[in-house]
């Protein structure tokens, strides 16, 4: 059996860490797919290879020497080549991706080198075959993700490759051209690759000891989650746990495949497992996890009798999709509705979509809000037992914290809650203690 092992770019930001990662490769044979994203940040302050590559490409636009604006990029590779002591040169690469942007490759090509070079280096130093993603992961022409082309194709390289470096972010377009994923978007190479590859598992190697149940930078030293199947981390990583990208898990959910999320720095640490059903994991505790996003606008209308006013809501849907603009929540009432949007998406459109809404609804009241942040608080423990939303809006109004918005999914699978964004880490916290920590004062 194989298992696909993907390396993020903290695991992989200089060579104390690619030797962190050879070991781990080595201690396994099964590890036979290497997923790499671009060297990550070495310091809190430091630049990701990807971003210096994206400054690279805005610098060549206003007019500056290829060479001068890609120096930044090569110093780190080189840096890494010279550290490992391989004998490798990545100098015809250099040379060629000069070119292709004197030809006008594209953006995504250019943040693409970042995982492509890095991956040539780690092929070299584990003796891996080099397999460019342009190869075997592809895009329809709309630039969707082809799982049925990269399927096949991926599929056969690996086939006749029994141990290879396939490079996490990007692949081709029908036309040739590079594409990337959206950002992080290694984590669903990874899982591409382990459909493609038929692996066993899918480890997702990162700079955590696992998914924790609320993020790190909010709740100090929160408990890890050792299990936790595919739909409660959906809803997690669409509300914003980062550690994994959130189409991650579709590949591999597709094939039954699990995740293990472990940590480069801590390779003996169990991570979390993420499998299709818990029906053999119990919850440890009511909740599984906290997350939450900031920058949401709550477009409220009101309108005596909107009830009984056939094909209301449609006429508004329609002109929000005419505006190129999703509904992430639309809580109503008999008299009135509010649609919970992304405040990015109502970016130089604001009046327009206003005046519009307006013409189509003829409201008695109409207000644009900004400034709200939703946390899902997620679980499948949540599912018969009672009282768990009372517990949420207990922890937030001991805290003083007003709930402007709330919505629980059908599935019982989680509850939303909308606050104002300055209350955001406060009740990311407070929901944590008065599940974790009060659960764990009774264990
Ligand atoms: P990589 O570079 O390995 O892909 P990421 O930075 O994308 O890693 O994801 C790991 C980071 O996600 C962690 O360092 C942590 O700061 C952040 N994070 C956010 N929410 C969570 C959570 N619930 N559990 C663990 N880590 C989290
Ligand atoms: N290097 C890309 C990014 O920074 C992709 C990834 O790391 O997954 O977004
Ligand atoms: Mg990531």
């Amino acid at each position: 059996m194989s298992k696909v092992v993907k390396f993020g770019g903290s695991s992989l930001a200089d060579a104390k860490q690619f030797k962190k990662v050879a070991d781990i490769i080595r201690a396994d044979s099964e590890r036979v797919y290497v997923v790499p994203s671009a060297p990550g940040k070495r310091f809190s302050d430091d630049t990701k290879v990807t971003d210096l590559l994206y400054q690279c490409y805005e610098r060549t636009l206003t007019g500056e020497d290829f060479a001068k604006a890609f120096q930044p990029v090569r110093e780190r590779f080189d840096g890494i080549i010279a550290e490992l002591g391989l004998s490798l040169s990545l100098e015809e690469e250099y040379v060629k991706i000069g070119t292709d942007f004197r030809n006008g490759a594209n953006r995504d090509y250019a943040a693409s080198r970042g995982e492509y070079l890095n991956g040539i280096i780690l092929a070299d130093y584990l003796g891996y075959k080099f397999v460019d993603a342009a190869k075997g992961i592809f895009f329809d022409n709309k630039g969707n993700f082809d799982s049925d082309i990269t399927n096949a194709c991926l599929g056969a390289i690996l086939e006749k490759t029994p141990k290879a470096v396939i490079p996490g972010f990007y692949g081709a377009m029908p036309d040739g051209s590079i594409k990337t994923f959206s950002r992080g978007g290694s984590d669903f190479t990874g899982s591409v690759v382990a459909k493609a590859a038929g692996a066993s598992l899918y480890e997702n190697w990162t700079d955590v000891s696992g998914f924790l149940v609320a993020d790190p930078r909010i709740v100090d030293k929160p408990e890890g989650i050792e299990v936790i199947t595919y739909s409660e981390l959906r809803e997690l990583s669409y509300m914003g746990a980062g550690v994994l990208h959130e189409d991650a898990i579709f590949p591999v959910r597709s094939a039954n495949i699990p995740i293990n999320i472990k940590n480069t720095n801590a390779p003996d640490d169990a991570g979390t497992l993420i499998v299709p059903s818990a029906k053999n994991a119990p919850a440890k505790y009511l909740i599984t996890g906290i997350a939450g996003k900031k920058d949401f606008s709550v477009i409220s209308i009101e309108k005596d009798r909107m009830n009984s006013e056939k094909g209301f809501m449609r006429r508004m849907l329609q002109v929000l999709e005419n505006h190129g603009i999703f509904p992430e929540h639309m809580p109503t009432g008999i008299d009135t509705v509010s649609v919970v949007v992304n405040s990015h998406e109502l970016d130089g459109q604001r009046e327009k979509l206003a005046q519009r809404l307006k013409e189509v609804a003829r409201p008695d009241h109409f207000e644009i809000i900004d400034g709200l942040a939703l946390i899902a608080v997620v679980g499948r423990g949540m599912k018969s037992a009672k009282g768990t939303a009372t517990r949420v809006f207990a922890a937030l109004s001991h805290a003083d914290i007003n709930i402007r918005m709330i919505d629980q999914g059908s599935s019982e699978l989680n509850i939303i809650v909308g606050i104002d964004e300055k209350d955001f880490e406060k009740a990311i916290r407070v929901i944590y203690d008065m599940f974790i920590l009060s659960e764990q004062g009774e264990k």
